[in-house]
């Protein structure tokens, strides 16, 4: 006890010398080491923080726009839908971590925005208000909020085991469809349950590998469902700060890996049985997420697809409902107490009547003319 005291004798000691001090050469460097080392260690226990239940801090980006550089991949609207009463063979899910929906059209992201040209994009989407990675995404799986599923942690810790809410890939592995998961962080982990997911891969951080493991898969599998997570745009917000230059760069990397995936549905033969739903967990502001802020909780929502009602819609989707929505693309049924349901504008879209000349029924100016866009 009695040296405790000491110590805290002398350290207030030599904070008052230092204050006190002439402020000659040599103190003025120490002092600013002692600043760097101080700012160090705020950035340190700001990051291990962040993995639990950060206050948000009152550093904001500076709002800035950079203009379209990067050429969009080529893909069409999605084909007519065909008369199968299941809507879709292989729902795709993706998770790009941390894009806020403002920034898409703020950015070098001519995927994403020629996607809200020929999907369906949702201008009120939420995440939960636990709006954190790990319990945002097993939302988004689980179809049900974080007080259900279990997971109110961040990071990737063993013991806590897995979400005790069935996700969408364990119904649908259960209905015979191949699941998959391909993800940048470990702690996605946790949402895999055992026996639930044929394919678990975190090949990389960076969304290039991701998407190039994501696509050989999407190129074999028939029917299924696929989950992909793409972290940049959440690593660049947390490092310079949502909405800066160094944010809108990452959201242009992940917009490209995204026209990887675009190109491989494009691709399939059967592209009009394939749903793309594209979201992301949270938002973000300052350099921090989690708080129940807008800037937070509002989400992207996008689905591509041969039944997807075009065009832009109003209706508030949470991102429960995205667990909802695979299930009923799939054509399965929606646990009762599963709090998300299916947005009904990714499967709705009307199969035309049949062609009389049957030449070129399906093709694509036929599917553009037929499109709905309301
Ligand atoms: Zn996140």
């Amino acid at each position: 006890m009695a040296s405790k005291l000491r110590t805290l004798f002398a350290l207030t000691l030599a904070l008052v010398a230092t204050v006190d001090a002439d402020d000659s050469g040599a103190q003025s460097r120490r002092r600013r080491r002692s600043d760097d080392a101080r700012a160090d260690s705020d950035r340190l226990r700001r990051r291990s923080r962040y993995d639990r239940t950060r206050e948000p801090t009152m550093r904001r980006g500076r709002p800035i726009t950079i203009a379209l550089e990067t050429e969009p991949v080529h893909f069409d609207p999605a084909p007519a839908p065909t008369t199968s009463a299941r809507p879709y063979d292989h729902v795709i899910v993706v998770s790009i971590d941390g894009l806020r929906p403002d920034a898409v059209m703020m950015t070098d992201a001519p995927n994403l925005r020629r996607l809200r040209q020929i999907g369906a994009w949702s201008t009120e989407a939420r995440t939960i208000t636990r709006s954190y990675t790990l319990p945002s995404h097993t939302s988004m799986l689980t179809g049900v909020d974080a007080d259900r599923h279990g997971l109110v942690h961040n990071n990737f810790t063993p013991r806590y085991g897995f979400t005790r809410a069935a996700t969408a890939l364990y119904h649908a592995h259960d209905a015979g469809f191949t699941t998959a998961m391909f993800v940048s962080k470990p702690k996605f982990r946790h949402i895999a349950i055992p026996g639930s997911v044929d394919v678990f891969a975190r090949p990389d951080y960076a969304c290039r590998r991701v998407v190039d493991a994501a696509a050989q898969h999407i190129r074999q599998t028939r029917e299924g469902l696929t989950f992909v997570h793409l972290s940049e745009p959440d690593g660049a917000g947390h490092e310079r700060g949502w909405m800066t230059a160094s944010y809108m760069r990452a959201i242009a990397a992940a917009d490209r890996c995204m026209g990887t995936l675009l190109q491989t549905i494009e691709a399939r033969v059967d592209r009009d049985r394939v749903l793309l739903v594209i979201s992301a967990d949270h938002g973000g502001h300052g350099r921090t997420h989690g708080s129940t802020r807008e800037e937070d909780m509002r989400i992207p929502w996008i689905a591509w697809g041969s039944r997807v009602v075009v065009g832009d819609f109003a209706d508030a989707v949470s991102t429960m409902d995205t667990a909802a929505t695979a299930l009923a693309a799939l054509g399965l049924e929606v646990p009762q107490d599963m709090v998300g349901r299916p947005v009904q504008r990714a499967l709705t879209r009307a199969v035309a009547a049949p062609q009389v000349s049957g030449a070129d029924a399906g093709s694509r100016r036929n599917s553009e003319a037929r499109r709905d866009g309301r």
